[in-house]
């Protein structure tokens, strides 16, 4: 019988009203209605078989790609990155990685294992999941280029083996099957390319010196146009600092948005509209967003 979620049993941990704002790394967001952590994957899979099929469910990794607006999200939040931390090298080329495993931990564990080109993936402050969702790339590599097989599953909790080929992939841009998620990831190095923890170390080092790490952001906030870098439209547009309540456009990196000041998050949306349309009336470019913006606008 499908149920609404507040009414499931469950083994693992269902929080209500949860905060979003305590999940993403702009630390802005209203409430999910349900905040599901499950213990393992059958506990998740009974959950997501037993749910209302009209429930919205959003998945969740560690919130660093996320713009969740001020009344917060409708339905149900996923979110399954402790029970999903394998990491196993299962020959020369290839490691399974689960899908909440931290990028950097699948970065730093693959360089010693000697497998490369592994080194971007300390670039990426997210999960393996959200790595796959967005196509997440630093440093010249991007995550699908190197997907051998992923297994996902879906709002019946029936579990899938799925190719590349069965994906559109483009730059952090992924359109896959319908209303499924990734629970882990194989992924192909290359035995003839030999990663360095000094070549990882030296990339997060230069990342220090160009962007604002120690204040809440997103990374990012659009995704550069063919043969030009979004920082450097925003900067002649001279909008690096420009404010609007407490969301500010950084001055050490023009393509960040950080929550300078208790930012909301419609400051932050309405700094990105304003630069958005700047840059359309100065330059002629549309730039498009590379984060994920959802749930409510407060009436
Ligand atoms: C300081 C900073 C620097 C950054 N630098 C980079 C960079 O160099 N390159 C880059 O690409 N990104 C960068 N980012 C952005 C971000 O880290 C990536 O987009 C990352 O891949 C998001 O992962 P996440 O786990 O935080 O996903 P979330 O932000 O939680 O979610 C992002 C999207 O992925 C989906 N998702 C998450 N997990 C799953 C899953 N298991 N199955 C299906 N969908 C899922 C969500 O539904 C959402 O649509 C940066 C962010 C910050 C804060």
């Amino acid at each position: 019988m499908m149920v609404a979620a507040r009414e499931l049993t469950v083994q693992g941990e269902m929080r209500f009203d949860e905060p979003m704002s305590r999940h993403t790394s702009w630390r802005v967001g209203g409430p999910a209605d349900v905040f599901f952590v499950p213990a393992s994957i059958d506990d998740l899979a009974a959950f997501l078989s037993n749910l209302d099929a009209d429930c919205p469910i959003f998945w969740h990794g560690v919130g660093s790609n996320l713009l969740v607006r001020d009344a917060g999200i409708r339905g149900v939040v996923v979110s399954a990155t402790k029970i999903l931390r394998d990491l196993e090298r299962v020959d020369d080329q290839l490691v399974r990685a689960g899908a909440g495993l931290p990028c950097t931990q699948l970065a730093r564990q693959c360089i010693r294992w000697d497998l490369g080109p592994s080194e971007f993936f300390a670039g990426i402050p997210g999960t393996v999941g959200g790595a796959l969702a967005m196509n997440a790339g630093a440093h010249g590599g991007e995550t699908w280029e190197r997907v051998a097989v992923v297994r996902t599953i879906d709002r019946a909790g029936a579990v899938h083996e799925r190719l590349p080929a069965d994906y559109n992939v483009a730059y952090r841009s992924v359109r896959g099957p319908a209303n499924e998620w990734f629970l882990e990831a194989t992924f192909q190095f290359d035995p003839d390319v030999t990663p360095s923890m000094e070549t990882m170390k030296s990339m997060l080092e230069r990342r220090k010196t160009t962007q604002p790490l120690g204040l809440p952001s997103c990374g990012s906030v659009f995704r550069n146009p063919p043969d030009d870098h979004s920082a450097r439209l925003i900067e002649a547009a001279e909008l690096k600092g420009f404010r609007i309540g407490g969301a500010e456009v950084s001055e050490k990196h023009a393509n960040f948005i950080i929550n300078r000041d208790n930012a909301s998050a419609a400051d932050i949306e309405e700094l990105i509209e304003h630069v958005q349309q700047t840059v359309l009336d100065l330059h002629g470019v549309r730039l498009l967003h590379e984060v994920r913006m959802v749930g409510e606008v407060t009436p």
